[in-house]
């Protein structure tokens, strides 16, 4: 650190991305991102509007936006695109909480809520989940805080299903609730259904799972019109351009093939529900998972042992070395040639062992 950061800062522990090695060709299995490339349209219109980068991008995502409002039958007015989901999570974190409001969110849950709060200097409570990595519904009634939910939750995959949601929204209604639907599209019910009969319920998505553009950096949040004003102080108080124009344009070919993106979660759940078979075959535990990840553990083998042994076997899986987590592993769901090799070299290293 040097003499010159902010003393508000000093504490601060950034957020640590899942490793993104180009060392060698890992079966990368690690940062949830899709098996599949983008839509063939997302690509074409990506080149196209390459050609026209010497103009800033459409501040206000228009054809997005408008897409988007037909896809999800909500008017164009309540929603907004961001530079990924992460950065409208941490647009409501800056909108929505402050001294008198905290956040609160479960204790294990996607670790980015945390750096959120702590880097925009806001009190924050982690509530802790349930021993099975249940949420209990009870401690997020009249909770009195902006409340952020995974729905799916990331890293343990279990989903809450639409009336519980539905339970807690109306049961804060002095207070934003915040459904983080990064992994919806893998098995859960959107809480979109809800946003017009509830003027606290702010819902995000992402392109960057189910739509194959992780590294397009695209994503969205819909809510009362109220509340995307809010945001949108917020984004032209700090990046009025936060959506580049080739990812505009990568975003909307790939609205227009919605076929292309549902036949592709198809592929992943189908994969997902053999890998576990396979997985459970070798001994394993895991959670019932709604999303495009495994979290799983094996009686016989420490969740770090495993991680680092699949690593010297060329794959590469999500491992979180805290108290409660250490035992597992986050299995992102890759292809069916993939996740055979990973069972396979799995089954190796459980051998081995005996
Ligand atoms: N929410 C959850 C639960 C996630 O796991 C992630 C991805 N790491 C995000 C939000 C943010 O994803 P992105 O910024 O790529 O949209």
């Amino acid at each position: 650190m040097s003499k010159f950061f902010s003393e508000k800062y000093a504490s601060l522990v950034p957020y640590t991305p899942g490793e993104q090695p180009r060392d060698m060709q890992y079966i990368k299995l690690n940062t949830n991102e899709s098996p599949y490339p983008p839509s063939k349209k997302a690509q074409d219109l990506a080149s196209e509007a390459a050609k026209r980068l010497q103009l800033y991008s459409d501040p206000e995502c228009t054809a997005l936006v408008n897409e988007l409002a037909s896809l999800y039958n909500i008017k164009p007015n309540q929603i907004l695109l961001t530079n990924g989901s992460d950065e409208i999570l941490n647009f409501a974190f800056m909108a929505f909480c402050d001294s008198n409001t905290p956040a609160m969110f479960a204790d294990i849950t996607y670790g980015f809520y945390k750096v959120f709060a702590q880097i925009n200097c806001l009190p924050y409570v982690e509530v802790p989940l349930n021993d099975d990595f249940t949420l209990s519904k009870a401690d997020y009634l009249n909770a009195g805080k902006t409340i952020f939910i995974a729905n799916p939750n990331a890293p343990t995959g279990l989903a809450l299903n639409l009336d519980d949601i539905e339970e807690i929204v109306k049961a804060n209604p002095n207070n934003v609730v915040v459904i983080d639907e990064a992994y919806v599209d893998f098995g859960a019910q959107s809480a979109i259904s809800l946003v017009d009969k509830y003027d606290n319920l702010l819902v995000t998505q992402t392109f960057s799972k189910s739509r194959s553009m992780a590294g397009a950096r695209l994503g969205f949040g819909i809510g009362c019109e109220a509340l995307i004003n809010d945001l949108k102080t917020v984004k032209y108080s700090t990046n009025p351009y936060n959506v580049n124009s080739m990812t505009m344009a990568a975003g909307l070919g790939c609205l227009k093939d919605e076929e292309y993106t549902r036949k592709n979660c198809n592929q992943i759940i189908e994969t997902r529900q053999y890998t576990a078979k396979e997985l459970k075959k070798l001994g394993f535990e895991m959670t019932d998972s709604a999303t495009n990840f495994l979290f799983c553990k094996h009686p016989n083998i420490d969740g770090g042992e495993l991680y680092l042994k699949l690593k010297e076997a060329g794959v590469l899986v999500r491992h979180f070395d805290t108290d409660k987590l250490c035992q597992y592993n986050r299995i992102t769901i890759g292809t069916r040639q993939q996740m055979d090799a990973l069972i396979q070299k799995t089954k190796t290293i459980l051998e081995d062992k005996k």
